[in-house]
């Protein structure tokens, strides 16, 4: 006889478990007397709900978010992604009754600490970024994105010069970049990348002309390198009459080190839900703050919050004719805009400064660690994060996929895979500022090992991970024929 599965019962559905007629509540029956109900809107058949115990149902439930894997869970190296440790404290101001209570409609007058955290979040930012105002609205990323390629336009037209339509894109840009462009109705051209990773400057040269509206760019660039021709690529660009995005998701290397307003930007976007301490990866909510030089801010989303100089009351400023209008209900997700608050507050200058130092020395040390087994994609100094290649691993017949399946039996989060495009069988890997010397040591020993298991015993790899609930899953048939309902077998 096989031996019990210990964990077969647990991995059963809801709808599994149970017996008929077996609940978790034993009231008596209702006295509230009937009242007429329209016959169309009566139920006519049994919802066939789970009918589970009090006792089984809390036990589902929690051995489910036991499965979750998060960064509270374990090491979490997502390129890109900045999946950092974040302070528990935020959670507390966030959830303060003041800030957590107030209604987006209540008058101005009565809201003044939460326009004063807003003024002065502002604030910070552009003093970090070197911009000269910044709006809070946008929710992500990706819609710092559009909002601040929408100012771009808007800028344009206004000066008569609606013909610059082209946004010039780097090979090596985060994929949220083209798409915001299309969104905005912008025509999308690509840059190469040359040997190095960087921007081709001739390539750019051929491509600028007075169609182009804007380049966007991100520096250190998706490769975790810094792209040291910025200052002559932004002469370029302006020269041409173009404007300068600085996709800014993750800004842990630059925080107190460079600013995107001294190397010519002209906009940016922040990701609060990265750089700033916000928890994210499960869908939301989130801020992608933009920030503008001089010449752009009329064009900001309203309403903005703003400080009478005489009176010292903080106001919402929706009067302001050249605007592109509000992106987003109200101002923003406020809770977001809370906790970055309380983190730059919390760490001060001097704390951002050593957050960026301790990202890029993290980054750097682990990359090191890596050198001896694994492809270095390009071989200069790396800030937040590192793109190492698998193709010596591939040539030995285990892929990349395979590499990063077998992370997940050491008990790691893989890094991107496949990303940056320009990368074959990349491996994108950021560390953060918040993990500690004993935990990049761990992850690169396994590491190591699962480098010396591709050359030693690759069907390993091929079939991990091996201790999930469920190993490989076929993700073409997940997405093309997905199974998003239980049905009751028949019979
Ligand atoms: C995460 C990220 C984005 C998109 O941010 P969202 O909040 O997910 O929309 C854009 N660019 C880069 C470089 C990113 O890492």
């Amino acid at each position: 006889m096989n031996a019990p599965n210990p964990t077969s019962e647990k991995t059963l559905l809801i709808f599994e478990r149970g017996a008929p007629g077996r609940g978790s509540s034993l009231y008596p029956d209702c006295d509230v007397p009937d009242c007429a109900v329209d016959p169309v809107l009566l139920r006519s058949a049994s919802p066939d709900l789970a009918e589970v115990s009090e006792v089984e149902a809390v036990r589902h439930y929690t051995w489910l978010s036991t499965r979750n894997f998060g960064v509270e869970t374990g090491f979490y190296p997502l390129g890109s992604c900045t999946m950092k440790y974040n302070p528990k404290e935020n959670e507390a101001f966030a959830r303060l009754p003041g800030f957590a209570g107030a209604h987006p409609l209540q008058d101005p007058a009565t809201a003044q600490g939460c326009l004063a955290l807003m003024h002065d979040l502002a604030d910070w930012l552009s003093r970090l970024c070197g911009m000269s105002a910044f709006s809070l609205q946008p929710a992500a990323g990706a819609h710092g994105e559009l909002t601040g390629l929408m100012c771009i336009r808007a800028y344009h037209r206004h000066r008569g010069d609606a013909k610059r339509i082209v946004v010039l894109v780097p090979d090596s840009a985060h994929g949220t970049n083209p798409a915001s462009a299309a969104v905005a109705g912008l025509e999308v051209r690509e840059v190469p990348s040359g040997p190095d990773g960087m921007v081709d400057l001739d390539a750019l040269d051929r491509l600028l002309g007075d169609d182009v509206a804007a380049l966007m760019l991100t520096n250190p660039n998706t490769l975790g390198l810094f792209e040291k021709n910025i200052e002559a690529i932004a002469q370029k660009v302006h020269a041409a009459g173009g404007l300068l995005y600085y996709d800014g998701a993750n800004a842990n290397a630059i925080l107190m080190q460079s600013r995107p307003g001294d190397m010519g930007f002209d906009v940016v976007h922040l990701n609060l839900h990265k750089t700033f301490a916000t928890p994210h990866g499960g869908g939301g909510p989130g801020a992608g703050p933009v920030g503008v030089s001089e010449r752009l801010v009329p064009f900001l989303p309203v309403p903005l919050v703003m400080k009478d100089a005489v009176s010292g009351q903080y106001l919402l400023d929706a009067d302001r004719p050249l605007s592109i209008g509000p992106v987003r209900s109200f101002y923003g997700n406020f809770g977001v805009l809370v906790r970055a608050y309380a983190y730059i507050l919390r760490n001060g200058e001097e704390g951002l400064a050593a957050v960026s130092e301790a990202a890029v020395t993290n980054a750097s040390y682990l990359r090191e660690r890596l050198r001896p087994a694994y492809r270095i994609a390009y071989d200069a100094p790396s800030m937040h994060e590192f793109v190492i290649t698998g193709t010596p691993q591939k040539e030995a017949g285990c892929s990349t996929l395979d590499l990063a399946k077998r992370l997940i039996d050491y008990g790691y989060h893989p890094p991107t895979i496949y990303f940056p495009l320009v990368v074959k069988e990349a491996l994108m890997v950021e560390p953060t500022e918040t993990e500690t010397r004993e935990t990049l040591d761990a992850f690169a020993d396994a590491m190591l090992r699962i480098a010396e298991e591709a050359r030693t015993s690759p069907e390993l790899l091929h079939d991990a991970p091996h201790g999930t609930p469920v190993s490989r899953l076929d993700e073409l048939r997940a997405a093309r024929t997905p199974v998003l309902r239980w049905k009751r077998p028949e019979g």
